[in-house]
């Protein structure tokens, strides 16, 4: 099979919504936004071996190439609509696009995102997505309108995932903490719920504290007081490793791809929603940890792609 048999076979009979006036298969895409939507747009790679262990299942890369994309728009308030894949493959397997388009397609298909178009070439296996997204221009949340006062919230758990990571890597193939590394869920939900609500937000990937750090630099190098004990947990995440193990996942795991946000102080805490914290003036990061001590000036030790 050629490139184009690939295109044919798994890429050109995409379900399209109506917003799609043409999909894979010309020169290019057209698409119809909705009047007076703004547009939000983002891309992100997936590397084997950096971004997901050499090996991985494809319908877990499938799947997770295309929800690191719409945690970015959901970071931004926005909804997910147009979806653009390029795909480096070493060769043709069948088996392997067709796990691949499973995870992809059924993710696609939960939050209404049609694949328009994309690219196929022949090298070292990488994914890349670019999603476009709408948001009234005015509610796009930022992560520059945190002010001190504010009341820092979280969409859900985090730690689960690099806790699902370490399972894989000891040979732990099944259950609820791989799946969070796996198949991560967007907020895609939750977020349009903050359109208009949250003064900042960002989703989650490099981990807790590193995120929250880029919130306080772009709101104009505020700070913020975390206590551990308000992050939501799970069953699953409380039978895993001891309570540092778990302190250190929570505060410094990627790849759970909640959402992070502040609100004003007398706004109510959204459903399903958790405030973990506060935004204060002081430019650092004080955090009460699980035995209720406080450590000033917490190092900042999330992923970073030049220094690990
Ligand atoms: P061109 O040489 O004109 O760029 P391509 O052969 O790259 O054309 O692509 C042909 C059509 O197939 C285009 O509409 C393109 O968007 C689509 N396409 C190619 N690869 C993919 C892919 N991985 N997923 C979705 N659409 C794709
Ligand atoms: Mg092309």
């Amino acid at each position: 099979m050629d490139e184009f048999g690939v295109i044919e076979r798994f890429f050109r009979h995409t379900p399209q919504a109506e917003s799609v006036l043409l999909g894979p298969g010309d020169d290019a895409a057209v698409i119809k936004p909705t009047p007076g939507m703004g547009l939000t747009m983002s891309m992100d790679t997936l590397l084997e071996g950096r971004h997901f262990p050499v090996g991985f299942p494809a319908e877990y890369v499938g799947w997770r190439s295309l929800a690191v994309n719409l945690s970015d728009l959901a970071a931004m308030g926005a909804r997910p609509r147009w979806a653009l894949l390029s795909l480096s493959l070493p060769q043709v397997d069948e088996a392997w696009l067709e796990g691949f388009c499973r995870g992809f397609f059924t993710l696609a298909e939960q939050m209404g995102v049609s694949l328009v178009g994309g690219d196929t070439v022949k090298g070292p296996l990488s994914i890349t997505v670019q999603v476009t997204g709408e948001v009234p221009a005015t509610r796009a949340l930022r992560r520059s309108g945190a002010r001190p006062g504010d009341k820092l919230c979280i969409t859900g758990p985090v730690g689960l995932a690099a806790a699902g990571l370490a399972n894989w890597q000891a040979g732990i193939t099944t259950g609820a903490l791989v799946q969070a590394f796996a198949q991560p869920i967007p907020q895609c939900q939750t977020s349009l719920r903050l359109q208009g609500l949250a003064t900042s937000a960002i989703d989650i990937s490099d981990g807790l504290l590193a995120d929250l750090q880029h919130i306080l630099t772009a709101s104009g190098g505020i700070g913020a007081d975390v206590h551990v004990e308000a992050l939501p947990l799970t069953s699953e995440f409380l039978s895993w490793g001891d309570g540092a193990q778990r302190q250190q996942a929570q505060l410094y795991g990627g790849d759970d791809y909640q959402l992070l946000f502040t609100l004003l102080s007398h706004v109510n805490v959204p459903r399903g929603c958790v405030q973990i914290g506060r935004i204060t003036s002081r430019p650092r990061i004080r955090v009460q940890d699980f035995q209720g001590q406080w450590h000033d000036n917490m190092a900042i030790r999330g992923w970073d792609h030049f220094t690990s």
